[in-house]
């Protein structure tokens, strides 16, 4: 039986970081899930509350369990952002392995009172199942931004980060510390890159203990995510990236075979170039 706790306890005795990728369609699961078996590392799949509202949380959570089952694979689903209780039983009921329970858009003491509730809630009805807590500000949004939003004064501050982990029971923490949603246009480019702050992961880690997970992880700087998974991060998340490799591959798709309507001979383009982003940021997580 492969577990999600299972699997993070190993990563962080193991000093590497498992990668979280969002999904909205088979195109991204498939391709998720042939770069993580030709790597042989375990994976998380993610799936937002948008992204459910489109595919459906039971319909994805069986598709997942399939590979799962079908092909003896540690790969695990995870209910991205979750903004209220009722969405998170949703997903826990559908059979998700963890749920990010995200409330860090309110004040500290209402954060800390919900995120506790949830996690009391979500334990009744599985008790394996792990919960996501989150303080600070990371922005919104997987998409391309036209300017960076300053989220310097939300960072997320150690000793709160220990008092939020305390009162909450929670999992697995998601600190803000100086990573973001979405890319900007410069980063799709590759001009620019996201910076992270490596001491504060050390300083939140050491007084945390708990797996830190590293959201809005597309277009940062290679060096600084081989930093902070040395500095305690165990989960990044990956959508940005995964989303502009589809769109791109896709147009390419329908432009090279102009006349064609049958899907799987054009959906193809997509499932390799999204792929290969998979392939290179699993590499870079597990340090080969
Ligand atoms: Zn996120």
């Amino acid at each position: 039986m492969h577990s999600l706790r299972n699997v993070l306890d190993q990563a962080q005795k193991n000093g590497v970081a498992v990668g979280h990728f969002n999904v909205a369609d088979l195109v991204l699961l498939k391709a998720i899930f042939a770069a993580a078996q030709e790597l042989k590392v375990p994976v998380i799949v993610g799936a937002s509350e948008g992204e459910r509202r489109f595919v459906g949380d039971r319909q994805i959570a069986t598709l997942v369990r399939s590979l799962r089952d079908e092909f003896d694979f540690p790969i695990f689903l995870n209910a991205d952002h979750t903004h209220s209780l009722a969405k998170a039983v949703e997903a826990a009921k559908a059979g998700f392995d963890s749920v990010v329970f995200d409330l860090s858009a309110l004040p500290f003491e209402e954060n800390v009172r919900q995120t506790k509730e949830a996690v009391q809630a979500l334990k009744t009805i599985n008790p394996a199942i792990l919960v996501e807590g989150e303080i600070g500000d990371i922005g919104t949004g997987s998409e391309i931004h036209e300017a960076a939003p300053d989220l310097s004064k939300r960072l997320t501050n150690p000793a709160e980060a220990k008092r939020f982990v305390e009162s909450t029971g929670i999992d697995i923490l998601a600190p803000a510390v100086g990573n973001m949603h979405g890319m900007l246009e410069s980063m799709v480019q590759g001009e620019t890159k996201k910076h992270l702050d490596i001491s504060r992961i050390a300083q939140i880690k050491s007084t945390v203990r708990l797996p830190l997970t590293l959201h809005g992880g597309s277009g940062t700087d290679d060096d600084d995510v081989r930093k902070a998974i040395a500095a305690g991060i165990t989960i990044v998340h990956i959508n940005t990236e995964l989303r502009v490799a589809w769109r791109h591959a896709l147009e390419e798709g329908l432009a090279k075979k102009a006349n064609e309507v049958v899907p799987y001979k054009i959906l193809p383009f997509a499932v390799e170039s999204v792929k290969e982003v998979v392939l290179s940021r699993l590499r870079l997580f597990n340090g080969r």
